[in-house]
């Protein structure tokens, strides 16, 4: 049963455990971005939280490095309920919290469980609420570009395409050209930077190939910024020189692909474009020392290891 929010307002009357039994099954709805992100963001780290709550505790839990403090492993259990209760309130009570209440009582509730349980001294709720209303800034994949081992002409071309400044359909339109809108990938929906590279249909089965070789399941973020700020050095084993350089691979074979069928009316077939992509990342490998394998079956067994 879910204790009466008010009961443990100010201090937790249960074990964190047995919060998170009753919260595991709801997942984040899209409100919940107003809290999620900036606090997230606030421990100055950039993650995309995976689809399902269970998910985004075994994520979460005693994150590698300075994060591992248990204010951030308080932090989700905080935060879901408070999104729980708010939704209560609105469902049951007819009371709705403005976005700035709803991070201020999020703020206050984390604060008042830290101290409750001596976690901090010096945790300041008012400047902690003040990062959380903090527009997000624009943090620049700086190491996921400039220092992955790629072709120089790759990496300024990702470069562009985190300031969303490559020639795609919507960056064309505000330069004042009238075409139809649609990507010409899936003949779908129209072409935006993030659309075309991260999530059109022939976007994301190169994605998959890439998850797949390396053993790994990650939802992409929505912006292609967000992608590389959080690929760069994925914990353990994979904090190799081929998964860094495999999403600007991937983006460059899109855009080339993408490119064929705009200009010169070549259209390869999904297997053809999978075949194109491996191909390329082999032959960079290669070419940069990163791997010993001798031929492209031997290269993507390899990166499962
Ligand atoms: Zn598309």
């Amino acid at each position: 049963m879910l204790a009466r929010p008010e009961e443990s307002l100010g201090m937790p009357a249960a074990k964190p455990m047995r919060r998170l039994r009753l919260l595991i099954p709801r997942s984040f709805n899209s409100d919940a971005a107003v809290v999620v992100s900036p606090t997230i963001r606030s421990f100055g780290i950039s993650w995309a939280l995976p689809r399902m709550a269970a998910d985004t505790l075994l994520g979460w839990w005693n994150w590698p490095g300075k994060l591992s403090s248990s204010i951030w492993n308080l932090a989700p259990l905080c935060l879901m309920w408070c999104l729980w209760r708010e939704r209560n309130g609105r469902t049951f009570e007819d009371m709705e919290s403005s976005d700035d209440q709803l991070l201020a009582s999020f703020s206050g509730t984390l604060f008042d469980w830290s101290r409750a349980w001596g976690l901090t001294s010096n945790f300041n709720v008012r400047s902690f609420y003040n990062k959380l209303r903090r527009p997000l800034p624009i943090i620049f994949p700086w190491k996921g570009v400039w220092k992955v081992k790629a072709p120089r002409r790759v990496s300024f071309f990702v470069w562009t395409v985190v300031w969303n400044k490559i020639l795609t359909g919507d960056n064309l339109r505000g330069r004042g050209m009238v075409f139809v809108d649609w990507c010409i990938m899936c003949r779908g929906d129209g072409e935006t930077v993030d659309h075309l590279l991260l999530h059109c249909s022939k976007a994301h089965k190169l994605w998959s190939l890439v998850f797949r070789s390396f053993g790994i399941s990650w939802v992409l973020p929505r912006t292609a910024a967000d992608t590389l700020l959080g690929w760069w050095n994925w914990p353990g084993k994979l904090s190799s020189s081929i998964w860094n350089l495999a999403p600007l691979c991937l983006m460059w074979c899109l855009w080339r692909e993408r490119n064929g069928r705009t200009f010169e009316d070549m259209e390869s077939s999904d297997d053809q474009l999978l075949a194109s992509f491996s191909g390329t990342l082999f032959d960079w490998s290669r070419a940069w020392g990163l791997t010993s394998s001798e031929s492209l079956p031997l290269f993507l067994n390899s990166l499962l290891l």
